[in-house]
């Protein structure tokens, strides 16, 4: 599993800035050499989802869940406001089968940042840095990584470096700078490997990231007139990876066992992307709600402790991983990852669908203060949101849409939870997935018109002009509910029981040791 296959088998050519058209050519061995290489200072050794309903897809990217943003609970991460972009349209993924239980630790490309190609990226770390261009062979860059500093100025292959570093792209590939020391380098592109020596971390934006950096010109960004994207992507094993995740994704006076039971989930999702996207593309989850948040390293103990009493165990289903979606509260009306993230077949298991969950209702996340809400839209809005997401998915039904008239729920999963909703206009009926609708309604990120879920009941007020929608729970509400599996921790429950719960006919099964 830590195995890279090549990805960039060329380097592409992009548009940097509006005009000047700069081609990367050159990476050495058409393999990508970087993701190959297990990072030195690693242990040994695809979210959720999938692009949904294809075309047009479906929602943003699976989902991990919003969680509660009531502010008298610390914040999970969740609560950012970059989670209500409108996502962009996604290419059809051909469905993979899920991965059989990996023996042995798998090292996962985490998307940690990107940003216009054009700004420099500011590195530095406790220890020295060393830089390794991906265009040089393995050999060569190791054997020029044995401690000597090249002399010349120009193309290096490895640069050893106190830092900080002010690294820019340029036609040539990329010129790193000493930004204490007043020196510089040049890499050749395409890739940039950055680590610390000592396996110190490498601190980018405020934040300590364990693991190997690679710096990437997004091949597929700079298309048309859009400046190109360098993306910041980290390699790291995956319990290194682990702390910060649960860290993040739930409260901290929370109970061991629910990050427990979290910890377990969070693996299997991740060892399920990873195998999904390695070799696909250059990372395989985003640090954030697209996939599962991350705080980079941290001290939180619980975290910790949580991740390392439950190393190497994953949910297993017929020999197989369970991509373990998990979300913030269901509002007692669990959802299918089938229809909701996802439309890959191999996914359509017992432990990730609703049909299987039973009822909930009364008895999971109705403590939680998201477990019912209500927000006010102006028609005038809900009919510009409808076109714009619309135009986006090429829906021409909705681009032209109407004011609507009435909304209503469509159809139903077998818990209860709306799936499809249907607008009425003046003129006709569209359909769309409730999902969709509330990706479309959270465009604009406005907090105050926040659908924090699908699983809505909306009125129509003509006279007011305005469309009252009452939801239940945040998030897709599909696997694992955060808030209820709280409350059975609370009441004295195992990580092992609230995952019975949660993923029903999974069970836990040892990975790696
Ligand atoms: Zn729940």
């Amino acid at each position: 599993m830590t195995q890279r296959e090549g990805f960039l088998d060329r380097c592409i050519g992009f548009a940097l800035g509006a005009s000047l058209i700069m081609t990367l050519v050159g990476c050495a061995g058409d393999a990508m050499p970087s993701r190959s290489a297990t990072p030195a200072h690693t242990r040994a050794g695809e979210s959720p989802a999938q692009a949904v309903h294809v075309p047009p897809p479906l929602h943003p990217t699976p989902t991990t869940p919003p969680s509660d943003t009531d502010a008298a609970l610390a914040p999970p991460s969740s609560a950012d406001a970059d989670d209500l972009e409108l996502p962009a349209p996604k290419k059809p993924i051909p469905p993979k089968p899920l991965p059989t239980i990996p023996s042995s630790e798998p090292i996962v490309a985490v998307k940690i940042g990107s940003q216009p190609a054009s700004q420099s990226v500011t590195l530095s770390s406790p220890s020295s840095m060393l830089l390794v261009s991906t265009a040089t062979s393995e050999a060569g860059a190791a054997n020029s990584t044995s401690g000597a500093t090249p002399a010349s100025a120009g193309i290096v292959d490895a640069w050893r470096v106190r830092g900080p570093l002010e690294i820019q792209a340029n036609k040539n590939g990329w010129s790193v700078k000493d930004a204490r020391g007043g020196s510089s380098r040049n890499f050749a592109p395409c890739e940039l490997v950055v680590r610390g020596v000592g396996e110190e971390p490498i601190v980018w934006n405020n934040t300590k990231w364990p693991g190997t950096l690679r710096l990437v010109v997004d091949p597929e960004s700079g298309g048309g007139k859009r400046e190109p994207r360098i993306d910041l992507v980290v390699d790291v094993g995956i319990e290194e990876y682990l702390p910060g995740v649960i860290a993040k994704e739930l409260y901290a006076n929370w109970n061991l066992e629910t990050f427990r039971a979290q910890a377990i989930a969070a693996r299997s999702y991740a060892v399920v992307e990873e195998d999904r996207w390695n070799g696909r593309r250059h990372w395989d989850m985003v640090a954030g709600q697209q996939s599962q948040a991350w705080a980079g390293e941290t001290t939180n103990e619980r975290a910790i402790e949580a991740v390392r009493s439950t190393r190497g165990q994953v949910l297993a289903s017929d020999g197989r991983v369970v991509p373990a979606y998990y979300s913030a509260a269901c509002g007692g009306r669990p959802a299918s990852a089938i229809g909701t993230l996802t439309d890959n077949p191999y996914h359509d298991i017992a432990p990730v669908s609703a049909g299987r969950v039973g009822q909930r209702q009364g008895r999971c996340c109705q403590a939680a203060s998201v477990a019912t809400w209500k927000v006010t839209i102006p028609l005038a809005s809900v009919r510009a949101r409808l076109q714009a997401w619309g135009k986006l998915n090429a829906r021409t039904d909705l681009a032209s849409i109407e004011v609507p008239t009435a909304i209503t729920v469509g159809d139903r999963n077998a818990a209860g939870r709306a799936v499809d909703l249907v607008v009425r206009t003046a003129h006709g009926a569209v359909e769309i997935a409730a999902e969709d609708f509330r990706w479309a309604m959270n465009a604009p990120r406005d907090r105050a018109t926040t659908l924090k879920s699908g699983d809505i009941e909306v009125k129509v007020s003509k006279s007011a002009g305005t469309a009252e929608i009452s939801g239940r729970g945040f998030g897709h509400g599909v696997g694992l509910c955060q808030h209820g599996a709280q409350a059975m921790a609370k009441s004295g429950a195992s990580a092992k029981k609230i995952l019975d719960r949660y993923y029903p006919g999974a069970s836990i099964v040892r990975g790696w040791n």
